[in-house]
């Protein structure tokens, strides 16, 4: 595996507001290897945008070790917080409106999201990229003149405008039927691939396994399990991994919970090459 562009140690996470906390990540380890192109899934209110809006230098963690193409994020001063949103990461948040200006094209939001390169190259690199993210008929239609898909396109290009070592992007196709989601993740994809850059999507779409090299999951702030795909016998095949943290803490699946009425205490049975949990409910008195 190449060197990590994103690693992750322990991240925990606390919005104060009033008198009121609210722990968003507790624990957070995540790596993602220059290039790799990872999704996360997770319930509505598990971390996910806390996660995306801290690798993208927006908020300072509480506590633990972040890393992101060699800046250390939970020390970043004024300077370099400018530097590193210009040269590493390109974000595009979960309303992607927020990244456009309503009044520019197309082609000048591009533009003026640019900050590498002459004048003159960045027009082009600016309708370049538009092109490949399927937006060359429209470079000079404004955001309110874009379709749903469209919009998210040319979020994406803004983000990707300086060519980011990692992009991020919170949801992209939350709002896009399943022929517009297909298109739109190829297209990414393909750019992507080609330029070499990692990125983290937020989706919760299942049609983005095909697209990804693995699937994260965040539950409770945390990663609780991961899915990839491995090659096994000639056919590709699902592989499902739960997650186990420094301190050797791992989620156990809900499902496996419920389906042995999990509460409380497990017992442990270590074996050569397994340990077995078992219920424990109802002898807690030994
Ligand atoms: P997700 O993107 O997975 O839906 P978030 O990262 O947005 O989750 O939120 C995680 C938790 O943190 C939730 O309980 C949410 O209500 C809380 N939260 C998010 N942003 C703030 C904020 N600015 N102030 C207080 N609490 C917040
Ligand atoms: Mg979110």
């Amino acid at each position: 595996m190449t060197a990590p562009i994103v690693e992750c140690e322990g991240v925990v996470h606390i919005y104060k507001a009033a008198d009121l906390e609210v722990v968003a990540l507790q624990g957070l380890d995540l790596q993602v290897a220059a290039g790799e192109v990872v999704a996360i899934a997770g319930r509505s209110g598990s971390g996910k945008t806390t996660l995306m809006n801290i690798l993208a230098g927006l908020e300072t963690p509480s506590a633990g070790a972040v890393q992101v193409g060699g800046h250390d994020l939970t020390r970043l001063g004024r300077a370099e917080q400018d530097a590193y949103r210009r040269e590493v990461v390109g974000y595009v948040l979960q309303r992607a409106l927020g990244n456009l200006a309503p009044y520019l094209t197309a082609l000048e939001n591009v533009q003026a999201a640019t900050v590498t390169g002459p004048p003159r190259e960045r027009a082009s690199a600016a309708a370049d990229l538009l092109g490949r993210l399927g937006l060359g008929d429209h470079l000079f239609r404004r955001p309110s003149e874009l379709a749903g898909h469209q919009t998210q396109r040319l979020a994406l290009a803004t983000a990707l405008a300086n060519r980011p070592r990692l992009l991020l992007a919170d949801e992209p196709t939350a709002e896009l039927d399943t022929v517009s989601t297909v298109a739109l993740l190829g297209d990414l994809t393909d750019v992507l691939r080609e330029a070499g850059t990692a990125a983290i999507m937020v989706t919760h779409d299942v049609l983005v396994e095909r697209y990804v090299d693995r699937v994260v999951m965040i539950r409770d702030g945390r990663t609780s399990s991961e899915r990839r795909w491995i090659e096994r016998g000639g056919e590709v095949v699902d592989d499902e991994l739960a997650i186990m943290d420094r301190a050797g803490r791992i989620q156990l699946p809900q499902a496996y919970v419920a389906r042995l009425g999990l509460s409380g205490r497990v017992r442990l049975h270590l074996e050569p090459d397994r340990i077995v949990i078992i219920p424990a409910n109802g002898d807690d008195h030994d």
